[in-house]
């Protein structure tokens, strides 16, 4: 038997909007933003009350982690191709000839090295699994991030 709870971050309101820009892509590399949804899905093992995992820490803890990239401009803190320059009040960001300045409190700098899906994804993936009291029936974690309605990213861990 393998089971798991889900949570559809579109119908349960698990979402954040955010600028960002990819370097990497010509296209990207224009600011512009998203508005992206939070998936999750938990497998293991229902406890002798039935239940893997409550449906209401797991929102509670994924809206505390999104409430902190909701309207900021993401930007990756490990990026090897851009530079950043962090002032007292603003944040300037050069990449391919091109020379970005923001407020420093609209920016979120994240540990990661560009802001896709697939690394936002991941990121999630950690801070869920450290804000989580985990009961030893789980057996791994997988989170979605759309970006935009219709395409994102899936990344899991193993738990035990
Ligand atoms: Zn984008």
């Amino acid at each position: 038997m393998n089971s798991y709870i889900t949570i559809d971050g579109w119908r349960s309101n698990i979402r954040f909007s955010s600028a960002h820009i990819i370097h990497e892509y010509e296209k990207c590399g224009r600011l512009h933003g998203h508005t992206y949804a939070v998936h999750v899905k938990v497998f293991g093992k229902p406890d002798s009350k039935g239940i893997i995992l409550d449906f209401a820490v797991l929102k509670d803890t994924l809206r505390a982690i999104t409430d902190k990239l909701d309207h900021r401009i993401l930007i990756p803190d490990k990026s090897s191709i851009i530079k950043i320059e962090k002032k007292d009040k603003s944040v300037k960001i050069q990449a391919l000839g091109k020379t970005f300045v923001f407020p420093k409190n609209d920016c979120i700098f994240l540990p990661i090295e560009s802001t896709s899906a697939e690394n936002l994804a991941e990121l999630i993936l950690e801070r869920l699994i450290d804000k989580t009291d985990l009961p030893n029936t789980i057996e791994s974690i997988e989170i979605g991030v759309d970006e935009g309605y219709g395409q994102g990213a899936r990344i899991s861990k193993k738990i035990k």
